[in-house]
């Protein structure tokens, strides 16, 4: 067993049914849970300065290892001072293991015991990523917190899942070999596809390597709501209480309440700045897309009841005008609104844990929310 440096102590505050309230103590600063982490794929949340998100006071951001290991390459970040300083970020940072990505993005991929070879989706050069190779990568860039490499392999096929489940599991041992940082914690990722005595079976012998996280990888991958919320109720008793759970790739209002009743602390989605980008904002009714021709007289912020600058400061009206005259800046307001409202969501249900209150709160959260579809 490899122990983990003390700098990542998981502080439990408050457990209200399923739902949990804590800190997770990194070397740059406490991450207060539950929180959702924006996603800066290329050392940058798409459209924002580190100074708006501060403001919306995002406390952990993820980037992606696939990205910057292909461009602009972990040796140049680890020479320029690290991810941190690279992209000026000084509280903390997440890098998942390029896994993910290298099976949804990479061209020509092939598997073998020992790792992946892939060529670049940028210039086609091939590549071959292990659980060794990942971790050096993200020791290069410095993140606070990194993952293990991992196979996502497609959720509803039981016996690939079985096989690659093995894989991942001898990969998530090589992964705690390989890392030599102390101020860097490694969470393991327990997969398994939506089978539930698979990820059962996965979380347990996961716990058994004493990860300094958990993450529940390979959902938000095509599965039912109902799938996923399945295999969260089964792997949440599993699971070490002393550790923080990350939910990956997952964020809308919902998802959140759903994985915080679930026992989640961590949640990380492109989603709030991909919509942004293509116009649609998150409320606590629903989601509106501002485009809407209804929206050309209206002098309503997003959302009356939110605190952010966008709202603040804008109307409904303005931001559809900036949308129709296809200037940058509706991109920059839309992103902010709409990690504000999951930065707020987090923090209200925070709050609710701590003052027993959760229930009610998330009752009414659910009530209030009618959402569009069922990717919301
Ligand atoms: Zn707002």
């Amino acid at each position: 067993m490899i122990s983990q440096s003390q700098d990542f102590e998981f502080e439990l505050q408050s457990r209200q049914c399923r739902a949990r309230a804590g800190i997770f103590h990194t070397p740059h600063g406490d991450i207060p849970t539950p929180i959702f982490a924006p996603v800066g794929t290329q050392a940058t949340v798409k459209a924002l300065t580190p100074a708006q998100l501060l403001e919306v006071d995002a406390r952990l951001i993820l980037s992606n290892t696939y990205h910057l290991y292909l461009r602009p390459g972990d040796q140049l970040i680890a020479e320029l001072g690290g991810l941190h300083r690279f992209m000026n970020w000084s509280r903390p940072i997440l890098t998942d293991s390029g896994g993910f990505q290298v099976f949804s993005l990479a061209n020509n991929r092939k598997i073998d015991e020992n790792g992946v070879t892939f060529r670049s989706h940028i210039d086609g050069s091939l590549h071959y990523l292990t659980p060794e190779k990942s971790i050096e990568i993200q020791q290069n860039l410095g993140a606070d917190i990194i993952m293990a490499f991992d196979e996502c392999a497609d959720p509803y096929n039981l016996e690939y899942n079985r096989l690659a489940l093995q894989r991942t599991h001898r990969w998530a041992e090589r992964s705690l070999a390989a890392k030599t940082r102390p101020d860097q914690a490694l969470f393991g990722i327990v997969q398994g596809g939506i089978f539930p005595e698979l990820r059962l079976e996965s979380a347990e012998f996961l716990r058994s390597l004493n990860f300094s996280g958990y993450a529940v990888g390979g959902l938000s991958v095509g599965e039912t709501k109902d799938e996923m919320h399945k295999v969260l109720e089964a792997v949440d008793p599993i699971l070490p209480e002393s550790k923080p759970r990350y939910l990956m790739g997952v964020g809308t209002p919902l998802d959140l309440i759903n994985g915080i009743q679930r026992g989640i602390d961590l949640f990380d989605c492109v989603l709030p700045t991909r919509l942004a980008r293509h116009n649609s904002v998150f409320t606590r009714s629903g989601r509106l897309n501002l485009v809407n021709a209804g929206f050309s007289r209206d002098p309503l912020p997003i959302d009356e009841n939110c605190q952010c600058y966008t709202c603040r400061n804008f109307s409904r009206a303005y931001l559809r005008h900036l949308i129709q005259a296809h200037e940058i800046l509706s991109s920059t307001l839309l992103s902010i609104h709409n990690i504000f409202i999951l930065l707020e969501i987090a923090r209200e249900a925070r709050q609710a844990i701590l003052d027993g209150s959760f229930d009610t709160y998330a009752n009414q959260f659910l009530n209030e929310y009618h959402p569009i579809n069922e990717e919301e």
